[in-house]
């Protein structure tokens, strides 16, 4: 969370470097690693805070956002899929069939993306943001959405969902990669991940369905 200036005066909100009120954690963070914590409150503190984290997602752009990724260790995440913003608080998921290949990307390891195999169609349970209990049964996109997030409340990265050798060859480019101080990784060797970026650094990486979602980022 970055909102005061280091002479303790408030900072203004950025918008320019897509990231307002919110620090998206990068790659590297130990926050990120962290199982997290079951929310126990849902009160009005709970619903500012998904309201910051889905403005940071849609500023960054994503289109999923989980609380350890803001550094909160909280098992929440927020999510747009092209149907609107929403919220899902103590999300498991208890069902899963099918196998699906999507292309895909992690706001916290900006810029690369990998064709990763998970199951197809999923159940997800959780509560809403007014602590109502749902059960949502997704497929191909928003499961992958889904387990992507969950993935991340579980201190759990995409790297460790690539076969070994595309992982091996992964860890070899985030090792040669370091971060700007805008935190966008700079690229100082090649290979890895596929990193095609348009001209604002966001990838051009596409579904291999031939494009579900195809004017989506698909970072997560
Ligand atoms: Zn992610």
């Amino acid at each position: 969370m970055r909102r005061t200036a280091p002479d303790g005066r408030s900072e203004p909100r950025r918008y320019h470097e897509g990231v307002p009120g919110f620090t998206i954690r990068l790659f590297g963070d130990p926050v990120l690693r962290q199982r997290t914590d079951d929310v126990t409150d849902i009160d009005g503190a709970l619903k500012q805070l998904a309201d910051d984290m889905l403005e940071t997602m849609y500023a960054a752009p994503g289109v999923g956002l989980a609380a350890p990724q803001v550094g909160i260790q909280k098992r929440m995440f927020v999510y747009d899929a092209g149907e609107g913003p929403a919220v899902v608080i103590n999300p498991r998921i208890s069902e899963s069939s099918g196998e699906w290949t999507f292309e895909e990307g992690c706001l916290s390891v900006p810029g690369l993306s990998w064709p990763i195999v998970r199951p197809r169609n999923i159940l997800l349970e959780g509560l809403d943001i007014d602590g109502n209990a749902i059960a949502v049964e997704a497929e191909e996109y928003l499961a992958r959405v889904y387990q992507h997030e969950v993935d991340h409340l579980d201190g759990v990265l995409l790297i460790e969902r690539l076969d070994p050798d595309q992982r091996k060859q992964a860890m070899r480019t985030l090792r040669q990669m370091t971060f700007d101080r805008g935190g966008a990784f700079v690229p100082s060797g090649n290979g890895g991940g596929r990193a095609p970026a348009d001209g604002a650094g966001n990838p051009v990486g596409r579904p291999d369905d031939g494009g579900a979602q195809p004017d989506r980022n698909p970072h997560l």
